[in-house]
């Protein structure tokens, strides 16, 4: 059903999160939009702005490999400035309390852990934004000494100084596989929740978008909180079109 007003579908979501055993909920870049990080389909979001790098152009040429570094630190400052929402908040209240398993995000900008959910509590299906690897063999390396290599440069991505290959924001892209363990932790986490909560995702990106149908098939509760209309409104048992903030804020306060 979808919720005719706030107050109804605050209730219903309460309702829901009572009656449940084990809660997951599921989050997409409008859990972030309070906090100054714009998401992508959102009117006069980043889609509409650049269209995402895909991993193959990543890997094919060094000029794209330059233009998604310029991109990132670009968006960098806004990404270092933000600061939990009301949303991210509730969450983390939520699982405190018990109430919630963990936390399957889609998004890259760490808030979840930032507003107190443990790391090991925190599924990133797309990985993390603060940091970058080397794609050929793993090595860690901080966003700061990428920026220092790339003014340095004049503008270009740098390689491994340990084995030449490219540099990598240690985020998935378009095209690029998807991590295993997360992955698999999140199946883990779908299949055993009785109530899952998918909250501010356009759910129109795969593989991620199918926990939702999974635990949904699986048996349990589906809630979708989004401003706009999403692909599952119609297999959901409770859809709030609604700001995420005002809408969570009324578990900070039980
Ligand atoms: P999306 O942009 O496709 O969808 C976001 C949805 O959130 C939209 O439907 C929008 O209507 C809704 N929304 C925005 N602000 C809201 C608010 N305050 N209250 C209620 N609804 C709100 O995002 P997605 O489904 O997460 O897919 C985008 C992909 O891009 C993700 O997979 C993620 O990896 C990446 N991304 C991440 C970030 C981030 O880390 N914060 C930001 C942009 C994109
Ligand atoms: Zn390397």
């Amino acid at each position: 059903m979808i919720a005719p007003d706030r107050n109804t579908a605050i209730c219903h979501l309460q309702e829901l999160v009572r009656d449940s055993r084990r809660a997951v909920a599921f989050t997409g870049a409008g859990i972030s939009t309070e906090s100054g990080i714009p998401d992508f389909r959102s009117p006069g979001g980043l889609w509409t702005k650049n269209r995402p790098i895909e991993f193959s152009d990543f890997l094919a040429s060094k000029e794209m490999r330059d233009e998604a570094w310029r991109r990132k630190f670009a968006m960098e400052d806004s990404f270092r400035a933000a600061k939990p929402g009301r949303g991210h908040l509730a969450l983390a209240k939520l699982l405190h309390d018990g109430k919630l398993s963990a936390v399957i995000t889609q998004n890259i900008d760490n808030l979840h852990q930032v507003s107190g959910v443990p790391a090991d509590k925190v599924i990133e299906l797309h990985g993390n934004g603060s940091y970058a690897t080397c794609l050929d063999c793993g090595t860690r390396y901080e966003l700061d000494w990428v920026k220092e290599q790339f003014d340095r440069a004049g503008g270009a991505a740098p390689d491994c100084t340990g084995c030449g290959g490219p540099v990598k924001s240690a985020t998935i892209s378009f095209g690029q596989a998807m991590p295993e363990a997360p992955m698999r932790q999140a199946e883990i986490e779908t299949l055993a929740a009785d109530l899952f909560i998918a909250i501010g995702s356009s759910l129109v990106v795969w593989p991620a978008a199918g926990f939702p149908v999974r635990a949904k098939r699986n048996g349990a509760r589906l809630a979708i909180l989004n401003r706009e209309a999403t692909d599952l409104d119609e297999i959901a048992d409770l859809v709030i079109r609604d700001d995420i903030g005002d809408v969570l804020e009324v578990f900070l306060d039980e």
